[in-house]
Order: C-alpha cells, then sequence, then structure tokens
C-alpha cells in the first residue's frame, strides 16, 4: 500500500501548501502599508485616493481611508493607485 500512503503525503502537502498561501495573503492584508518617521510623524496622513484626512488610519500604518479601502478590497479598482 506505498502508494495509497504516497498520495496520502501529496494531499498533505497540497493542503500544507494551501493554508501558507491563505495566511500570506491575510498577513499581507493587515501589513502596514507605510513606515513611522524616525521623528514619530506618518509619511502619509491623507489618503493616497480621496485626499481625505486618515486621523488613527496613518497610526495603523494605512494610506488609504475607510472608504477607498473597502472599495479596493471589494476588487473595483477604477484608481491606479
Ligand atoms: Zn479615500
Amino acid at each position: 500500500m506505498a502508494n495509497e500512503a504516497d498520495n496520502l503525503d501529496r494531499a498533505a502537502d497540497l493542503t500544507r501548501a494551501r493554508a501558507e498561501a491563505q495566511i500570506a495573503a491575510v498577513r499581507l492584508q493587515a501589513a502596514p502599508e507605510q513606515v513611522q518617521n524616525p521623528d514619530g510623524t506618518w509619511p502619509v496622513t491623507e489618503c493616497v485616493v480621496c485626499d481625505a484626512d486618515l486621523g488613527k488610519r496613518a497610526e495603523l500604518g494605512k494610506i488609504r481611508c475607510v472608504r477607498c479601502q473597502e472599495r479596493r478590497e471589494r476588487g473595483g479598482a477604477q484608481w491606479p493607485r
């Protein structure tokens, strides 16, 4: 039954690879999009799409307001940025 064991190994490998890809995708989504300046300020404090004030979102390393971020995640890529 060596063949069946090989198949199980392969299935486990596929499952693992898929889980790792999903984790990487989530990590990328949560990752900061800008880096804080040494003086504590943020290089981007306004939404790069609509120029709205980012407020606390800048401190989370975000560069888009909630509205533009949601639009982007929905896949509405009307803007190249
Ligand atoms: Zn915006």
